[in-house]
């Protein structure tokens, strides 16, 4: 049985001050929602005062993105120990923007993955399509490419530490959401490809979310489906309210 998971992504959104409130409010609201993941993947400059606050509770705390040298020569990056010291339980690794706005590829990713696995950290491995590959038929065949060169060299015990979420580009902060029929196809995919490189026990433990316009009115209907473990939030988590609603509506399900 996978655990349902809900995951934020506040991008490049709130102060200090803006993210300590929100994760306040967030544990004194959720504190009987027990039964699936609830994480927060905050800024970097917001990480150690907001695990002052969700630890100990049942918020987890993720940050978006981290360098894969151990340490050097890499200024503006983030190491993983640096992240793990920080308080953070997960990482996203390969979100879409770092893909189109600050070159990541797949062979990058690869490394961000093979050294996340070295560590405690866990990674959340971000894959999906943008519009003309999905118009030209070519979303599985993207898909499996991002996996298969980015989870390259894993093992079968890396990989259990892995969620993978799907978020078609072309959905993500556009208030487009893919139909459940359409992401459930792609996660049956993800497992099928997983099934082939790993085998079935692994594809049917994976978690994988679903991302892109998620919002409180169409999680139940993404939720419902069988391959759909979680959602990865942007635009809809960074209010607690409408993250909260969708946080008790994973708990019914
Ligand atoms: C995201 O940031 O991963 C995302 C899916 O954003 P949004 O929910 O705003 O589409």
């Amino acid at each position: 049985m996978r655990r349902k998971f809900i995951a934020g992504n506040w991008k490049m959104n709130k102060t200090v001050p803006e993210s300590v409130q929100f994760a306040r409010d967030l544990v004194s609201e959720i504190e009987t929602y027990t039964h699936h993941d609830i994480l927060i993947c905050v800024p970097f400059t917001a990480l150690v005062p907001v695990h002052d606050v969700v630890k100990g509770s049942n918020v987890k705390l993720g940050a978006q993105n981290m360098h894969y040298a151990d340490s050097g020569a890499y200024t503006g990056e983030i190491s993983a120990s640096m992240l793990e010291t920080a308080g953070c339980d997960y990482v996203i690794i390969g979100h879409s923007e770092r893909r189109q706005y600050f070159g990541e590829t797949n062979e990058i990713l690869n490394k961000k993955m093979l050294k996340v696995v070295q560590t405690a950290l866990l990674p959340i491995f971000c894959v999906g399509e943008v519009l003309e590959q999905r118009k030209a038929g070519d979303t599985e065949r993207v898909v499996e490419e991002q996996i298969r060169t980015g989870l390259q060299g894993l093992s079968a015990s890396d990989l259990s530490k892995v969620t993978i979420a799907y978020e078609p580009v072309w959905a993500i902060g556009t208030g487009e959401t893919a139909t459940p029929d359409q992401a459930e196809e792609v996660h049956k995919h993800i497992r099928r490809v997983i099934k082939n490189l790993y085998d079935e026990n692994i594809a049917n433990t994976l978690r994988i979310q679903y991302g892109g316009s998620v919002n409180p009115s169409n999680t139940v209907e993404l939720l419902q489906r069988a391959d759909i473990d979680g959602a990865l939030i942007g635009g809809a988590s960074l209010k607690v309210e409408s993250f909260v609603e969708m946080i008790k509506i994973a708990d019914r399900l």
